[in-house]
């Protein structure tokens, strides 16, 4: 039996890409279970907060919403321009986002001009181990596709090559959690679906 720490579910998941691993009651899949259970672990990052929650995805929004005063943006929204204000926001969630943009340090950039001077990014990415591999700029989608799974992704993330981003990015600390080894374990069924990525802006976590 698997329990969802998005809307505390029990029992059987449904099938999606061909796995069980979306929960029936909230819709929510490894990547919002992994996030849940980073923000179940570090509550300051989150409660009474200003959040900017990219491609708000509701099986978090029902989780965060009550805790934090949360700003959704839209899916499509341009991570390269964003339209808030210099360090409007303490903690900004960007779920399976960043492997869409092509300029990904440049969006780096601009989710810290938002963040304020003790702030949080918290974000999930696709990622194959400690290695990375970036576009050349030149694949087609059908190349991309075969390479990266999707034919809207520029590239698969290492562990290690995400962290040297976030830091010329120029954020003040970054690392990773592995949320498998926690319990209880938030249902992240593979190894790339268990990491959730962190960058703090400033010195001191938010306390
Ligand atoms: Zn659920």
């Amino acid at each position: 039996m698997s329990r969802c720490n998005c809307c505390g579910y029990r029992g059987s998941f449904a099938t999606w890409n061909g796995r069980r691993v979306r929960c029936p009651t909230c819709g929510s899949k490894p990547r919002h279970r992994v996030v849940a259970a980073v923000l179940e672990r570090r509550p300051h990052w989150l409660e009474g907060r200003n959040v900017l929650h990219v491609a708000a995805e509701k099986c978090l929004r029902d989780l965060i919403e009550p805790a934090a005063r949360v700003y959704r943006a839209p899916k499509r929204c341009n991570v390269l321009r964003l339209r808030y204000a210099d360090e409007a926001f303490d903690l900004v969630l960007l779920n399976h986002v960043l492997q869409h943009v092509y300029d990904d340090v440049r969006a780096l950039h601009e989710l810290r001009r938002v963040l304020s001077p003790r702030g949080v990014l918290l974000l999930t990415v696709p990622t194959a181990g400690a290695t990375s591999e970036s576009t050349n700029g030149r694949e087609t989608p059908a190349e991309r596709l075969a390479k990266w799974g999707h034919p809207g992704h520029w590239r698969v993330y290492g562990r290690d090559n995400l962290v040297v981003r976030l830091m010329r990015a120029e954020y003040e600390s970054a690392g990773w959690d592995d949320v498998r080894d926690w319990r209880p374990p938030p249902a992240a069924d593979k190894l790339h679906r268990g990491l959730v990525f962190w960058a703090l802006v400033g010195r001191e976590v938010l306390s």
